[in-house]
């Protein structure tokens, strides 16, 4: 098998409470769509398993992790509010770190199985909790599930490269390996000028080892897919090509996209999957998890999108010819995997594209050098 989808229907089930926004529910509504459309062939689907609690040290500190297990019973102590636990953000409920421990089980199975198998890509959509801080939880993210398999891969000597789409900076990430130039790190966002974590400025370009292997690109919010496909094109193949990694994870948000209620990112599906493809052009084995993604059926569509374009296989509508294309209940709204296309114009155009070609110009003097481009 080439491909490898980590599902848990457990997982999918689980809600951090009805109200918050991140819903582990848009692994099932991908697993539909890529079931409707004929994607699975080749591909092995494997549920979470529970990952090794002696792999969290890879990452989290002994503190945090203890506090983290205290929430598994769902009751709330004024004193884990230090650790980010009980928040709005991040809430305690009933079986909190069996939840994370088995969304990181499937991230880092999916590593393994990159390495030790002919498998060349592993898709985890209850994956990609990127904000989790080795000592602190952070936005809906409790145990930093990339940093941990990232860390696992590096310290059998191969070389990484990670992307993150997400529209919210990748911080726990680059703090994972900030020092680090074994992981190239990647992340496209909204400037942190706008949109939580705040951070994730382009002069943020890793330190001692690290120095030049870890790359922001804020974008002004209201960017859309033509400036977006600029800042990436001229950037990221450049970097992919020169690092030469072995295994490529990417985190893909589906936050990025215009629809999404918390982002203000102007990309469709168009822009998705140009980034896609020039990821998957320069890759050996991809790693992919999910992420962000608020309007649950447009992120579990582009989810999708992401598996055809990194297992190589085209969407085919196996309803269409059943039911005539007849949509029916919430699916409706995920009803093509693809958008009309979508852009932006006057003054607000202009503004946003002299601010990414100011970004793009800082990394190409400052973090190209250092890999000789
Ligand atoms: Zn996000």
């Amino acid at each position: 098998m080439k491909n490898i989808l980590l599902y848990s229907e457990t997982l999918a089930q689980v809600e951090y409470s009805p109200t918050h926004p991140f819903k582990p529910m848009r692994a099932k509504q991908m697993l539909d769509l890529l079931n409707r459309y004929g994607l699975l062939e080749n591909t092995e689907i494997i549920e979470h398993p529970v990952l090794d609690e002696e792999l969290l040290y890879l990452f989290h500190t002994p503190d945090y992790i203890q506090a983290l297990k205290t929430c598994d019973h769902g009751e709330f102590d004024i004193n884990l509010l230090t650790y980010g636990l009980g928040t709005h953000d991040n809430p305690i409920f009933k079986g909190v770190y069996n939840f994370s421990l088995q969304a990181s089980g499937g991230t880092f199975l999916g590593a393994t199985k990159l390495v030790d198998t002919d498998a060349t890509f592993a898709f985890n959509p209850i994956g990609g909790f990127h904000h989790a801080m080795s000592d602190h939880a952070e936005g809906f993210c409790y145990i930093n599930d990339i940093a941990i398999a990232l860390k696992h891969l590096i310290h059998n000597g191969l070389r990484c490269a990670y992307i993150d789409i997400d529209v919210h900076h990748g911080d726990g990430v680059q703090s994972a390996f900030y020092d680090d130039n074994r992981v190239l790190t990647i992340s496209i966002h909204e400037s942190g000028q706008f949109l939580f974590p705040g951070t994730g400025f382009e002069n943020e370009i890793g330190e001692g080892a690290g120095y030049g292997y870890n790359v922001n690109i804020p974008l002004l919010k209201d960017t859309d897919d033509e400036i977006y496909i600029y800042a990436f094109e001229e950037i990221v193949p450049p970097l992919l090509q020169s690092f030469n990694p072995d295994i490529i994870c990417i985190q893909v948000g589906g936050d990025s996209h215009k629809d999404d209620p918390l982002a203000h990112l102007n990309l469709t599906s168009n822009g998705y999957q140009r980034v896609l493809t020039l990821i998957k052009q320069h890759s050996k084995k991809i790693l992919g998890t999910g992420g962000g993604g608020y309007n649950l059926y447009k992120t579990a569509a582009l989810w999708t999108l992401a598996w055809s374009v990194f297992t190589g296989i085209k969407p085919m509508d196996n309803f269409m010819g059943v039911i005539g294309g007849m949509m029916y209940g919430p699916e409706a709204d995920a009803g093509s995997l693809f958008d009309n296309p979508y852009s932006i114009g006057g003054l607000t155009k202009d503004k946003c594209f002299d601010y990414a070609r100011d970004v793009v110009a800082y990394i190409k003097q400052s973090v190209f050098p250092i890999h000789n481009i």
